[in-house]
């Protein structure tokens, strides 16, 4: 059941560093429910674009919402997090020494405003989001292992299961497949095009591979603005996309 209208809008946006613009006149629109690709060459902006989303990064111009209520220049980190935007980083870092399980409930725990609740929840509606979350990301038979003892691709869905405890309406993912094995890609697609339409997921990606069996649309990133965006086949394409990859 996909939903309609944007989740996140960005206009006009540009942040320079030292004079550099890192980000230059972008706009994006990520629909609610749906699952972008973001690719582009190093330096391209990426990594600053999904800093400004989750207020590490303050913008010098444009404007950022989230929904058609929150504008997300008015808040923090914290703040933003709270309103249902989840960010995976590169590197997996989930708590080796603790399980799967134990993993799960602590994701729940950094929710501070379930504190005074969670002990009374805990047999229950706590419980059965676990659960859920073991189903989705595929960790159900190792839930009482230690983390520790996981593949690195087992580590990513664990962390992306981190993230899921918390509801969001946003997934922002950083390089979801570096160092996984093919089996580990595929099932990384299968776990991504899962959540889609019940969250809204954005995935930076360099695996062209990946990023044609994941995407609907890809939107490509040069110096700080959009380059191109549509479907895979219509990015690749394009002259100019090919003449960013290609060196020019
Ligand atoms: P990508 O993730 O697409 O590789 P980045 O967003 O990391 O690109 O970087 C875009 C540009 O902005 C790069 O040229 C990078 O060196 C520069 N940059 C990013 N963050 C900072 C920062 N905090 N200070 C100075 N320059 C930065």
């Amino acid at each position: 059941d996909v939903r309609h209208g944007p989740i996140l809008y960005l206009e006009d946006v540009s942040v320079s560093f030292d004079g550099f613009k890192a980000i230059n006149d972008l706009n994006l629109t990520i629909d609610d429910g749906e699952l972008r690709c973001i690719i582009g060459p190093n330096g391209a902006g990426k990594t600053t674009m999904m800093d400004i989303i989750t207020g590490k990064t303050r913008p010098d111009q444009g404007s950022v919402w989230f929904g058609s209520r929150h504008n997300l220049l008015t808040k923090n980190e914290p703040e933003i997090a709270r309103l249902g935007i989840g960010r995976k980083f590169q590197k997996p870092t989930v708590f080796e020494a603790l399980t799967v399980f134990e993993n799960l409930e602590l994701a729940m725990a950094m929710d501070k405003s379930l504190w005074p609740t969670l002990k009374a929840r805990m047999t229950g509606e706590v419980l059965a989001r676990i659960e859920e979350v073991l189903e989705t990301v595929g960790l159900a038979s190792l839930s009482r292992r230690q983390a520790g003892i996981l593949s690195h691709g087992q580590k990513q869905w664990l962390e992306i299961g981190m993230l899921l405890m918390q509801r969001p309406r946003l997934l922002l993912v950083d390089e979801p497949v570096a160092g996984m094995t093919e089996q580990e890609m595929e099932r990384t697609a299968e776990l991504l095009l899962s959540l889609a339409g019940k969250h809204s997921v954005v995935v930076v990606e360099h695996d062209m591979g990946f990023v044609r069996s994941i995407a609907r649309t890809v939107t490509v990133l040069h110096q700080g603005s959009v380059l191109a965006e549509g479907s895979m086949d219509k990015v690749a394409s394009d002259p100019r996309v090919i003449e960013v990859y290609l060196g020019g």
